[in-house]
């Protein structure tokens, strides 16, 4: 699991004297696709352009297995930091200085940069693209290491350095950085097209969805409310969990779908053990509808195996059986403890755990059916007329946009 310092990204370069120029972004599972890669790598840069939108980005190039973010003006490596660990597709990131190809000048840069700075151990990297320069990348390590060590007291480690200095020797001019920081992994978002979620307000769902974006979907979420029946808290708490996901794949649309004469008409009709599953079999029907209509090639739940009464493995297979699509259910083998950790982790718990008043809440039976069949479910709908149900559903539905970083700000590179 990526950590918490990979998605609020706390840089530890923010307390050095660095003057940031230039980022170098490392893939890893994108590198192991082979004919593939290109498409991956177009939509990565796609996304890092989106993402860095308003912070004078450049151009985005190509740097043998990495690419090279070039900036406009010195930029605040904080905000750019923050941002890339957020774009799915990044293994690991670091943020770069140009400086110049002279080991006088680069020495000089180097214990500036590290000044009040407390570390124990350390190393230095260098890769001499420029086969030209004078010294060899073992003698350009040895010389600033020497340098480091006699400005900081902290000793070489060359296998697990508390600090790595990454020097590359270009024709005209030399990269430093001082940090490698984890991004979030996983393939970029668009790249493995797109994916109806259903958005609760709980913890779950706001985790499944992070895992298939991070899967490289882009998502559509819906909602599914009982106001005017409740309060709209639940619809409040599934736009604030659609914002913050939204920095995840930076537009989203949120189908709100009043769901509450829907549970009425249902509990006018069906006994009360098996009003829970035919709920959720409503819920599949109208998220079919509105995933075809928006072209996407599946559904995603929060539903972890028997971890409430609808989530038995006899109900969720009657459950399914309404769906039109394929049901994706990222967190079913996980237990609420680690998905709670992840919650912790993206940001989402804190919102999740907010009181609400939840559509399932209302009409609930106290002994919902653990062991629903087909044939049960489908005598209880025999007297619902489920396409009217739908529409009723459908008829009032409101959408709502989401955008990050705002659209106001530049738009960002052109990536054709
Ligand atoms: P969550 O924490 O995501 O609410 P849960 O453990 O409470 O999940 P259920 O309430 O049984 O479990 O819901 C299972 C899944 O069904 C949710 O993860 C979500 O994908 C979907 N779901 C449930 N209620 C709603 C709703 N009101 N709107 C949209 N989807 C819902
Ligand atoms: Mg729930």
């Amino acid at each position: 699991m990526v950590s918490q310092a990979a998605f609020h990204a706390k840089v530890p370069w923010i307390c050095y004297s660095f003057s940031m120029h230039s980022a170098l972004v490392r893939y890893h599972e994108i590198a192991l696709k082979r004919g593939n890669r290109a498409y991956f790598v177009e939509h990565l840069k796609k996304n890092l352009s989106t993402a860095l939108r308003g912070m004078g980005l450049k151009e985005i190039r190509n740097a043998s297995s990495r690419l090279l973010l070039n900036f406009n003006q010195d930029v605040a490596p904080d905000e750019v930091a923050e941002r890339l660990g957020r774009v799915f597709g990044i293994a690991n990131f670091s943020l770069v200085e140009r400086t110049e190809n002279d080991m006088a000048v680069l020495g000089a840069r180097v214990v500036e940069a590290l000044q009040g700075q407390s570390f124990d151990s350390f190393r230095v990297e260098t890769r001499r693209v420029d086969k030209r320069f004078p010294l060899t990348s073992n003698d350009v390590n040895r010389e600033l290491g020497a340098l480091v060590q006699a400005h900081s007291g902290a000793r070489v480690d060359l296998t697990r350095p508390e600090l790595t200095v990454s020097v590359e020797i270009l024709p005209s001019s030399a990269f430093l950085s001082l940090e490698r920081v984890p991004g979030p992994g996983g393939l970029p978002v668009g790249a493995s097209g797109r994916l109806v979620s259903l958005i609760s307000g709980g913890i779950d769902s706001p985790v499944s969805s992070y895992r298939m974006m991070q899967r490289g979907c882009r998502l559509i979420f819906v909602h599914f409310h009982s106001s005017p029946f409740l309060d709209r808290s639940s619809q409040e708490k599934a736009k604030a969990l659609v914002d913050m996901l939204t920095r995840y794949q930076f537009v989203s649309r949120l189908y709100l779908v009043p769901f509450g004469e829907i549970q009425r008409r249902i509990v006018a009709a069906v006994l009360r053990p098996l009003r829970v599953v035919i709920y959720r079999r409503m819920m599949l029907r109208i998220a079919s509808t509105i995933a075809l209509k928006e072209r996407a090639r599946a559904l995603v739940t929060g539903e972890s195996l028997a971890q409430v009464a609808s989530q038995t493995l006899p109900n969720i297979a009657v459950i399914e059986e309404a769906a039109r699509l394929p049901v994706l259910r990222p967190l079913i083998g996980m237990d609420k403890q680690e998905i709670i950790d992840q919650a912790m982790n993206i940001g989402t718990f804190e919102t999740s755990v907010l009181p609400d008043q939840d559509c399932c809440q209302l009409f609930v039976p106290k002994h919902p059916a653990v062991k629903a069949t087909l044939r049960r479910a489908r005598e209880a709908e025999a007297a619902l007329d489920l396409e009217e149900l739908a529409s009723l559903g459908a008829d009032h539905v409101e959408v709502e946009r989401f955008h990050y970083p705002e659209p106001k700000e530049d738009r960002g590179l052109h990536v054709a």
